[in-house]
């Protein structure tokens, strides 16, 4: 498919200014016109939106339903007239978020998936599948082999830096969780192939995972010292910069496709049963 020959590109556009966490009480809206639907509303950190061709879009289609049940699922083409694309661009000085602004955009309605007004359930089962997570694993383990062949070949007052006892000890810490997570998000993708729809081990392999990259290149950034901070544009730069790019990358991982709050409260209650704070 050209999805995955990357020849056709999507983007998410569920959050918005005023809701994040609580993504049920979004605001843009879609009146439906004959056989169109006219989408007017804001939406916000809409990752790659520069360079999608499509997004998925979720709007209010019913402001009398409450507020679960009044959401429909949108599929918008990107050059629609009247969506503008403004650059937003992160603390790691990269162009990845937007803020897009729909102005009276026409969608058919044969664009809906699912039933009108049913969306929500559309987008929380999209959510389970994007917070598998199997690819915080791999980023973070990249990141220690690396790590560890680097302080292998490298001498500190005449020793080699792996011989340190917390650099091992740390090593030894951070893998552990890595296999952990790359098991947990195997458990996750097992039940999507047999048909099932993880739901609270999406946001364990979700919270877990995010968290231990975070704690990798934690890892990592103190074992490659101030050399660690230099970013790839700069010569001196060990293993061409990337550990202070995913130390970055790292602190959004647990808040991308919810945070590890909204994870927690997810296990707490459809996990655990707890009720609710
Ligand atoms: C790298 C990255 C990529 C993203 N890409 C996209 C994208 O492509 N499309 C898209 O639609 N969105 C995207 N987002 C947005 C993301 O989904 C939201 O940032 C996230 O859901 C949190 O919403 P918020 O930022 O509005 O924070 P808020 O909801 O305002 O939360 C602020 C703080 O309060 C905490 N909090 C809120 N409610 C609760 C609660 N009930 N219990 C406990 N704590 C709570 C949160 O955990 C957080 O710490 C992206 C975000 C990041 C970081």
């Amino acid at each position: 498919p050209k999805v995955a020959k990357g020849e056709v590109q999507w983007c998410q556009g569920y959050s918005e200014p005023e809701s994040g966490s609580d993504l049920a009480s979004l605001s843009t809206r879609a009146i439906r016109d004959g056989d169109e639907f006219v989408i007017n509303g804001t939406k916000i950190w809409t990752s790659m939106a520069h360079r999608a061709d499509w997004i998925m879009l979720l709007a209010r289609t019913d402001p009398d339903a409450s507020k679960h049940r009044g959401i429909s699922f949108f599929l918008v083409d990107m050059k629609s007239p009247g969506i503008e694309v403004r650059p937003i661009v992160n603390m790691a000085g990269k162009h990845e978020f937007n803020q897009i602004v729909f102005e009276d955009v026409r969608v058919p309605a044969t664009n809906i998936v699912g039933d009108e007004n049913r969306g929500w359930y559309v987008a929380v089962t999209l959510l389970d599948f994007e917070r598998s997570g199997i690819d915080y694993s791999a980023r973070a383990r990249r990141l220690l082999d690396d790590t560890r062949a680097y302080a292998s070949e490298t001498i500190i007052n005449g020793s080699p830096l792996i011989d340190i006892p917390w650099v091992q000890n740390d090593l030894v810490d951070r893998y552990v969780e890595c296999e952990a997570a790359r098991l947990i998000a195997y458990n996750v993708a097992y039940m999507q192939s047999s048909g099932l729809v993880p739901n609270r081990e999406a946001s364990i392999s979700k919270v877990f995972g995010s968290e231990t990259v975070h704690k990798a290149t934690e890892t990592c950034m103190n074992i490659l010292g101030v050399y660690g901070s230099i970013s790839s544009s700069d010569g001196r730069a060990i293993m061409e910069g990337r550990v202070q790019e995913c130390w970055f990358a790292s602190f959004s991982d647990t808040i991308a496709a919810g945070t590890s709050e909204i994870q927690r409260n997810i296990i707490s209650s459809r996990g655990l049963g707890l009720p609710r704070g």
